[in-house]
């Protein structure tokens, strides 16, 4: 089916500032045959309207969230937001792989440089760029999913978030979310078939 070498040690990681299209993006890609798999992580935070557990996040307490930390289950975590747990589980890395697929994982910018420097060349870390930081906003006021709370909370992240787009493997803007779809599903086509460039 993939007759592209080494494709299955591979791994994507998508990363950007709440709002910019990372959800959207993933949801594409996985879309796209390109043998990917989301790779389910944990949280603490409170399940959004329309989320299903097990197929967004697993969501779990603190405590049991502590209970995995200290069970070394969780290639990496991070306190994204304050209070709010996320991690990724080392089982899901394994289903994936045993599944055959290349595992997408949606982090946070320090989360995914990371796992970028476990994985070395064999992961492809993309940063999603919202055109400003005027367009985010509007992202997240019309995704209607936060509190006027929360909502601050990841504006006041975003810029911070931004700086680290340089360290990333490779910035998709997303501007006409047309154009940034074919775009990403170009850039990760390249990288599983073992391109230089993507
Ligand atoms: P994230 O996962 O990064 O928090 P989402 O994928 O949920 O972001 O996108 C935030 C909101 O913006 C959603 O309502 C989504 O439908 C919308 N959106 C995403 N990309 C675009 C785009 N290119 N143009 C307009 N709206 C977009
Ligand atoms: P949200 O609450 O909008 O679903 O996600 C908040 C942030 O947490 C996003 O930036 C998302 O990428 C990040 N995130 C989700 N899962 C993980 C994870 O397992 N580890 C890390 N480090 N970040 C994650």
């Amino acid at each position: 089916m993939h007759n592209t070498g080494h494709r299955k040690d591979k791994i994507i990681i998508v990363s950007a500032p709440s709002g910019a299209g990372k959800s959207t993006v993933v949801k594409h890609l996985m879309s796209a045959g390109l043998g990917l798999e989301f790779s389910v992580s944990v949280t603490s935070r409170l399940m959004r309207e329309g989320e299903v557990n097990g197929r967004e996040y697993y969501f779990i307490t603190s405590d049991e969230f502590r209970d995995k930390i200290a069970n070394h289950e969780l290639l990496e975590w991070q306190e994204v937001y304050s209070g709010s747990y996320y991690g990724t589980l080392k089982s899901e890395v394994d289903r994936i792989h045993y599944n055959g697929h290349v595992p997408i994982f949606d982090l946070d910018v320090v989360g995914g440089l990371n796992v970028k420097k476990m994985y070395g060349e064999k992961a492809l870390a993309l940063f999603i760029q919202p055109p400003s930081v005027e367009v985010l906003e509007q992202r997240l006021r019309s995704r209607k999913s936060d509190s006027e709370e929360n909502l601050r909370k990841r504006l006041d992240k975003a810029a911070w978030e931004l700086a680290f787009a340089p360290k990333f493997d490779k910035i998709l803007v997303n501007g006409v979310l047309e154009i940034a779809l074919k775009n990403a599903e170009n850039v990760v086509r390249n990288f599983l078939d073992g391109a230089e460039t993507f």
